[in-house]
């Protein structure tokens, strides 16, 4: 019988229209998900999708969507909304999507630009509004898929609102997050992660692309262990910027 642990694992991440949304260095994200595998001797493959090209969800394990201006966001949302039934089996099947700001604003019923309701993807029961003024400075969330808390930074002025079997990402430590009032920070369905933090995320956050990485393998390769890696740095960089905002040493503007 094959020993299941010298099965070689390879995941394919698909990285969605990387020139329009990639604000606050969201494509870092690919390259911590790579390295994470690569380190665990997990094979890797990222293809970007790019404007012009149609993406398929068939052979993907993980997908990403960043962040951007309205006019991305809008563009990338007309994109998307081509291969919706795809993307929405991708998801019922358990399929990995991670997506930031802009992104996860498009995961839900509708979003508004400017004063115009704009029709999202329909993936995720949430829908997002505006107010005034943007949300914008350093966040940090408590969450269950992390050990450490996340942090990050966010720039936003969609005021996102989750229907009501949706789990929020997390609680809001610090910064303002979904709607800067209830508390509440991104979202979680199925294998869909939902967030406002940039910075990028995942490199001060190990534990959430440890999540994103754990959930891919199982859903391919059943219940899969990851090993250990020593992120005394990545958690180093988490805390001191934790430190920093939760003893008010941050001057936010
Ligand atoms: N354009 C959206 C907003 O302002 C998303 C911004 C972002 O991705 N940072 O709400």
């Amino acid at each position: 019988m094959a020993d299941v642990a010298s099965v070689p694992r390879v995941l394919r991440v698909a990285h969605l229209y990387p020139e329009l949304l990639n604000l606050y260095g969201d494509s870092g994200n690919i390259l911590v998900l790579r390295s994470r595998m690569a380190w665990r001797g997990i094979g890797c493959e990222v293809r970007e999708v790019h404007v012009g090209e149609r993406p398929s969800f068939s052979d993907v394990d993980i997908a990403f969507i960043g962040g951007g201006s309205d006019r991305e966001e809008r563009i990338v949302c007309d994109k998307l909304l081509a291969e919706r039934a795809e993307l929405c089996s991708f998801v019922e099947d358990g399929g990995v999507l991670a997506a930031v700001c802009g992104g996860y604003q498009l995961l839900g019923d509708s979003y508004l630009m400017g004063d115009e309701r704009v029709g999202g993807l329909g993936l995720v029961d949430l829908y997002t509004d505006r107010g005034t003024p943007r949300l914008i400075g350093n966040i940090a969330v408590e969450s269950r898929i992390s050990p450490q808390p996340i942090v990050g930074y966010e720039n936003h002025g969609g005021r996102t609102h989750l229907g009501p079997g949706v789990e929020p990402l997390g609680r809001v430590l610090y910064g303002h997050g979904n709607d800067g009032q209830t508390g509440w920070e991104g979202c979680l369905y199925k294998n869909v992660m939902g967030t406002y933090v940039h910075g990028p995320l995942l490199p001060k956050n190990p534990g959430v692309a440890d999540h994103l990485i754990r959930r891919a393998l199982e859903r391919k390769y059943g219940a899969s262990e990851l090993d250990p890696l020593d992120d005394e740095e990545e958690l180093a960089a988490n805390k001191v910027m934790f430190d920093r905002l939760m003893a008010g040493e941050v001057k936010e503007r």
